[in-house]
């Protein structure tokens, strides 16, 4: 009997029924596909339990890959690509044919051939099209929480290592397959063990085996960062490990395995789809994967959808960056494990089960081998026209190179090119002056051309490579949004803004941030030009780089060291002699040391306030972070009055840091401080917020609070444990607030800063910005007698976004949660409309740097780029200081790069603070309105945090 008919205890009825239903996708055989090489072990004859009825964790999972490819050595070769943070090692298992394995090397060789067209004719690439099979790149759990794809990846391989199949020897004959076993295996061991450890396989949502606890979070790997949104600033150790391996075996496919939305996603993407992937080759073949796809999911009967929500915009995912370098990339998304554990009640009242997801990953894995294997020829040739294609289509594209100068940070803009140079793109130096007769400037949104000359030292890059889309991808200034795309969203937008407090708003279909151009979020100076002529240069090589971020000491000093704060690196330095026991001091005026003067900010230690080891102390950091230190004798300033044993000359207190580790807190927010921190030895200690307010600050005198839900930490820390922080903050302690943790500051009943969140019931000024800014609209208007349509490019840079507000969509939405949630804290009804900033999910913007406080040492110049991915903005303080602020009136619009809402995100934003510094007592609360380590992406606001850290207790 197939369906129970059952009028009473409907609900017992529906799991009958349910468990009937299900029976298609549970009994789907995984073995079906033989016959099998007997010698070859099934996964479960090591693991001991059947296809989804338990997790298997790394160590096991190491036991099975290893069992498979000893017993069919003549198709498997595993390949070890490089550790993880915590010492496990990623492995890529090539699987083929045994004629294809036996040449596994030279086939490796031939497929390269085809990423350099200015080698490699057409002919030369069709030959190796037909003589050599494709490379296909299968990776699994990149999400170490998204466990039906870990699982799955064991069957792909048993099945390609010992199946006799016909399709399946077509699959060998044809590809070389690249199973990357776990691309990370941190975060999976985490979940794993932890899930292991509480699961009954219930399938009620309340149970605990559903709810994964803060410190578990198995997606994020060990310094929380989400591997599948770091391409883009290759961070974490395992993103290089495969970009080093991806772009060594250059595959023409790329599937990247994830869970667990409602029901299987694949290709083709949703928009947008980013603008420099070529059409309509890019749909062409995402459409021929998605079609055969969906023909092997009809068959099984299994739900599926296409489009919808995963767009492919973003570079920084593992599909648009395969994309970008030729392969097909795609994402897919199982239904079941994960989150959803062994068993999961959907809301129909059948039941998601761990071995369902198993069987459609599995699935979706073997037809998209089939499908290279079927196009092979084909899908080579395109691999070879994508960078053929690139080359040939320079002409008609602007942007001929791109020139990154060094002078603001010698070490941060070589960690620029070493990543660049990661990624196969082509970088020179210029040895001599040269000028650009076109060039424009990063710092403005559709900056005109002007002739430009560049130094010696000047890092090129032309786009005239096999790299170019990759380039531009990354490095232009502003990635332009699909029009279709754009319009739909401002007309919800627009709707929005005419809806009552209390009607649902629409959503919007961004997913993350909308800019991201490197050399902006780096914080280095950028140009580019639409010539590439002129000037001597030499190629960028392994050893250039290792130099500039070599560090130095000249001499050994009598008097002092001189640290000039002109790399992030310098303060680093700084913190780490501070925590290290050493006495260090700061020049709050132009000092006069060694022969020459040295800005506010210049870091100063003195030989006899610090014991003997004090010069191999300085001469190990130099090396270790690229400082180049200068030797005093002299205490003797030649001019000025200000020497290093001036009176303007302050000592530093030793930095103890804490920070806020808890469920109110961000991960990635908090990883991403944790990983900068910890990448120059910076020490701190995590701590829960009971702690803190147990006395745990006792014996610290800085306290980080990340990116975090504004409400959950009121209520962490209550009334009491606000006022004992306030006391601690009065005794001499910093509070360094990051955006949701700012928000919690400037609440009214927190009260940690003068400033108001614009917009909010506390802000008195609510609505004057708007109203100012079309009082100038209409006098510019009245002034000018015939306006006509603004023709610029930068007027459509009107678009809205606002992240997903909803915290259970994360667990939905694969993609969805990139930006943090963040809501303004109060509605805005149509009265308000536009009085509130609607929120952004990622834009670049220009703000003005206030080079009278000390939280702005190390930077000489007057503006800085910096990420802007909220809808909270700050009034400035009214007692304390605004170190980085948004120009009440600016010359040029602050957008430098990504999408804002026209009418609302500018106008809001004019004359708000970024990073506010408000006194309390003997201490400090600093507010940074949004992350200043995004992603490890953003780097622009390096020093102000650092010298938020450095210099309390001092001012
Ligand atoms: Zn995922």
């Amino acid at each position: 009997m197939r369906i129970k008919i059952c009028f009473a205890a409907l609900l017992v009825c529906l799991v009958a029924s349910a468990f009937v239903f299900a029976q298609s996708e549970e009994n789907f055989d995984v073995y079906a596909r033989g016959d099998y090489r007997p010698n070859v072990p099934r996964p479960q004859s090591i693991l001991r339990y059947d296809v989804g009825d338990f997790h298997t964790t790394y160590a096991q999972m190491e036991q099975v890959i290893n069992a498979i490819a000893a017993a069919a050595p003549d198709r498997v070769k595993i390949y070890d690509i490089g550790l993880t943070n915590e010492h496990r090692m990623q492995h890529l298992v090539a699987i083929s044919a045994p004629e294809n394995i036996a040449r596994i090397d030279e086939i490796r060789a031939n497929v390269a051939r085809l990423t350099d067209p200015r080698k490699t004719s057409a002919a030369d690439a069709q030959s190796i099209a037909q003589n050599n099979p494709a490379i296909a790149w299968m990776a699994y759990t990149i999400h170490g929480n998204e466990s039906a794809s870990f699982e799955a990846m064991m069957q792909v391989m048993y099945q390609l290592a010992a199946s006799n199949e016909p399709k399946t020897q077509d699959i060998l004959k044809n590809t070389v397959v690249l199973l990357l076993t776990g691309e990370n295996p941190d975060g999976h061991e985490r979940f794993v063990t932890w899930y292991n450890s509480v699961a009954t396989g219930d399938p009620n949502h309340n149970a605990i085996e559903h709810r994964e606890p803060w410190s578990i979070y198995g997606r994020f790997n060990h310094y929380r960062f989400d591997l599948n949104r770091d391409t883009l600033a290759q961070t974490q150790k395992e993103t290089q490990n495969m970009i080093n391996a991806f772009l060594y075996w250059n595959p023409q496919v790329s599937a990247d395995h994830h869970g667990q939305p409602s029901q299987f996603f694949f290709p083709p993407a949703a928009l947008p789809i980013n603008p420099n992937l070529p059409q309509p080759a890019t749909n062409k073949w995402l459409e021929t994967y998605g079609r055969a796809n969906s023909r092997a999911f009809d068959a099984n009967k299994w739900d599926y959808y296409v489009r919808d929500i995963y767009d492919l915009f973003y570079p920084g995912y593992w599909d648009s960056f395969p994309s970008l370098n030729g392969a097909i990339g795609m994402t897919y998304e199982t239904d079941g494990g994960g989150f959803k554990g062994l068993r999961w009640l959907r809301d129909d009242g059948t039941i998601a089960t761990l071995r369902s997801a198993i069987a459609k990953h599995f699935v979706a894995s073997m037809t998209t081998l089939e499908t290279t294997a079927a196009n092979k020829v084909q899908r080579l040739m395109d691999f070879y026209n994508f960078r053929a294609n690139a080359l040939a289509d320079l002409p008609k594209g602007k942007m001929k190179r791109v020139v990154i100068l060094p002078d603001k940070d010698r070490v941060k803009a070589a960690e620029l090119i070493e990543l660049l140079r990661r990624s196969k793109i082509e970088v020179k130096v210029a040895t001599s002056p040269f000028t650009a007769l076109r060039a424009h400037s990063y710092m403005q949104k559709d900056a005109p051309a002007a002739s430009q000359t560049f130094p010696a030292g000047a890092y090129i890059v032309d786009l005239d490579q096999p790299q170019r889309l990759l380039i531009k991808a990354i490095l232009e200034q502003d990635t332009p949004q699909d029009k279709a795309f754009v319009d739909d969203n401002m007309g919800r937008f627009r709707r929005n803004q005419m809806k009552g407090s209390g009607q649902a708003k629409e959503d919007y279909g961004f997913y993350d941030i909308t800019a991201w151009s490197l050399p902006l979020a780096f914080g280095v100076d950028a140009y580019w030009s639409e010539d590439a002529d002129g000037g001597a240069t030499q190629p960028v090589t392994d050893e250039y780089i290792a130099n500039a971020k070599r560090g130095s000491v000249a001499g050994r000093a009598q008097i002092a060291y001189i640290i000039p704060y002109e790399t992030d690196a310098a303060s680093a330095m700084a913190i780490q002699l501070l925590q290290q026991g050493y006495r260090v001091s700061v020049a709050t005026k132009t000092m006069n040391a060694a022969g020459r003067n040295w800005p506010r900010g210049t870091f100063v230690v003195r030989v006899t306030r610090n014991p003997e080891s004090i010069h191999e102390a300085v001469s190990k950091l130099a090396t270790e972070l690229g400082v180049n230190v200068i030797a005093a004798n002299t205490g003797f300033a030649d001019e000025g009055d200000t020497g290093v044993g001036g009176e303007s000359v302050y000592s530093l207190r030793a930095p103890k840091i804490a920070m806020v580790a808890d469920e109110a807190v961000d991960q990635t927010s908090f990883g991403s401080i944790w990983w900068t921190l910890d990448r120059y030895h910076i020490t701190l200690t995590p701590m829960t917020i009971n702690a803190i307010k147990n006395g745990g600050l006792k014996d610290y005198n800085v306290l980080i609070i990340p990116d975090g839900g504004a409400g959950r930490y009121f209520s962490g820390f209550g009334t009491s444990g606000i006022s004992s922080l306030k006391e601690w903050i009065s005794d001499g302690g910093t509070v360094i607030t990051v955006r949701g943790g700012s928000v919690f500051a400037a609440l009214k009943d927190v009260g940690l800063t003068t400033s108001k969140l614009v917009g909010s019931d506390a802000d008195e000024e609510k609505g004057k910005a708007t109203e100012e800014a079309e009082t100038d609209k209409r006098a510019e208007t009245e002034a000018k007698p015939t306006p006509s349509p603004s023709p610029k490019k930068g007027s459509n840079k009107n678009t809205a976004v606002e992240p997903n507000p909803n915290p259970s969509e994360e667990l939905k939405f694969d993609k969805a949660d990139g930006v943090a949630p963040s809501l303004p804290p109060i509605a805005s009804p149509s009265a308000n409309a536009n009085k509130v900033p609607e929120a952004i999910p990622g834009a670049i913007m220009r703000a003005t740097v206030d080079r009278t406080t000390y939280l702005t040492y190390g930077l000489e110049q007057n503006t800085l780029p910096v990420l802007l991915a909220s809808g909270y903005f700050f009034r400035y303080s009214k007692e304390g200081s605004n170190a980085l602020v948004f120009d009440a009136k600016p010359k040029s619009p602050l957008t430098i790069s990504g999408f804002v809402w026209e009418g609302n995100t500018e106008n809001l934003l004019k004359g708000t603070a970024y990073i506010i510094d408000e006194p309390n007592g003997q201490g400090h609360v600093i507010l940074f309105a949004e992350e200043p380590f995004f992603r490890g992406i953003f780097r622009s606001t390096t020093r102000p945090f650092f010298n938020s850290i450095l210099f309390n207790g001092t001012f």
